[in-house]
């Protein structure tokens, strides 16, 4: 089934979802319009945390990419280290989402995607043979379109799909620090419960500086930048020049009754809200999501299914994955008084298991029914804690 427009897939937004999307469907030979508002390289506030679960999504060696493998997993409850552990290979890849992105949008490019940065997406109107998009750099024709471009998507609206999820808040910036602070934090990372309330802090080592950030799932949170700078103090980093510093919004949580394609088009990444609930990570679903859509658009291709089917598989896997994780989300921020002596007690047996999850070895779904179930129960109130 080969329409007469231009090109069979417009995708906006060149994110990991974007890029890696129209690398997928670019190698299996469609015809891909990749459009950034941006120019690329591009910078993007994030951790710059690729978990293995997501790093194991990509089949490219990102080699230089990779600013630090982190190997040490360290857990702080209300200041106390309540878990640390070195495993053999990098748990969490540390990147920098400009030159990353950039390298998905090569790979998009190099596998025969038209990639056209500084174009922005403005609205689209869609007839019975697909749709024409109007863009800051002129008018464009495909059979479907894609909103790859992040929380608050232009294209969802545009498409008609009134999607509905939670915003956590999170701020974050780039450390430039000295010698030995950054030698503390090589090859590992730090999370940090109990420091703001309904969230995390981190710290996320790089080649040349530090990344830290803290999150709270409240999606209002005037004094963050206070609490932020509270939070450097307490990681003895209060002194370091702090680069991009600003707030940034978080989908979380989508609401069940959401729709993620139609007949026109869909959405990927963030635009869909499919973001970890527990810990904001969200190139992993990002590129999920990519690969999903990149399925439903190649069977409506080759073989005339509508990829409105896409809805379904989406719910059915990344939307019931994240169901579970935000249980356990909710335990953990909702509960303080009950996950935060649960955490400092018993952290060496739970966070090997989310290291697992980020590991890609388990999923929460397995994860939760170990924290609510009896056998997983016994095992954390009954052993006593270790002393890390
Ligand atoms: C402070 C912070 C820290 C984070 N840390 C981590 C982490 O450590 N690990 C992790 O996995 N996740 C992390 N995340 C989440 C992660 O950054 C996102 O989930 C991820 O970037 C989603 O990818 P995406 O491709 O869907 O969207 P994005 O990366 O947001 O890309 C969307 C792109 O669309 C473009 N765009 C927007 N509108 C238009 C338009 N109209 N036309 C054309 N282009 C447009 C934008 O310029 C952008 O380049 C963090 C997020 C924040 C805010």
């Amino acid at each position: 089934m080969r329409p007469s427009a231009e090109c069979d897939v417009i995708i906006a937004g060149a994110g990991p979802a974007g890029s890696y999307l129209a690398y997928l469907l670019a190698t299996s030979g469609l015809r891909v319009v990749l459009l950034e508002k941006k120019q690329i390289p591009r910078y993007k506030a994030c951790g710059g945390g690729l978990t293995t679960r997501a790093r194991k999504h990509l089949p490219f060696d990102l080699g230089e990419i990779v600013e630090d493998a982190a190997t040490t997993a360290r857990l702080y409850v209300n200041g106390r280290r309540a878990f640390e552990r070195t495993y053999p290979q990098a748990v969490v890849s540390m990147v920098m989402r400009d030159k990353l992105d950039a390298f998905l949008a090569d790979q998009a490019a190099a596998a025969g995607a038209q990639v056209e940065a500084g174009v922005r997406f403005r609205s689209g109107v869609f007839t019975d043979d697909g749709v024409i998009i109007d863009t800051s750099a002129g008018q464009q024709e495909a059979r479907c379109l894609v909103g790859a471009d992040g929380a608050h998507s232009r294209v969802a609206r545009h498409l008609g799909l009134t999607l509905r999820y939670r915003v956590m808040t999170a701020i974050e910036a780039e450390l430039e620090v000295d010698a030995p602070a950054h030698a503390r934090f090589r090859h590992a990372f730090d999370f940090d419960f109990g420091v703001i309330a309904q969230g995390y802090g981190w710290v996320f080592p790089k080649k040349d500086h530090l990344s830290a950030g803290i999150l709270t799932r409240r999606s209002k949170a005037p004094m963050l930048e206070r609490d932020f700078r509270r939070y450097l103090d307490s990681k003895g980093l209060g002194t370091a020049r702090a680069r991009s510093l600003r707030l940034h919004p978080i989908p979380y949580a989508p609401h069940a009754g959401n729709r993620y394609a139609n007949r026109a088009g869909l959405v990927v990444g963030d635009a869909s809200g499919m973001v970890d609930p527990i810990t904001g990570e969200g190139i992993y679903y990002a590129l999920r999501t990519a690969r999903l859509a990149a399925t439903a658009i190649g069977d409506y291709f080759n073989r005339g299914i509508p990829w409105a089917t896409y809805d379904d598989t989406l719910r059915a896997t990344v939307g019931r994955e994240l169901r579970y994780a935000g249980w356990l989300a909710a335990i953990l921020y909702r509960l303080p008084w009950l996950s935060h002596p649960l955490l400092s007690r018993c952290g060496d047996r739970i966070a090997p298991r989310l290291l697992d999850v980020f590991q890609g070895q388990v999923g929460y779904p397995e994860l939760f029914r170990y924290v609510v179930g009896w056998r997983g129960l016994k095992q954390l109130l009954a052993a006593p804690a270790k002393s890390v």
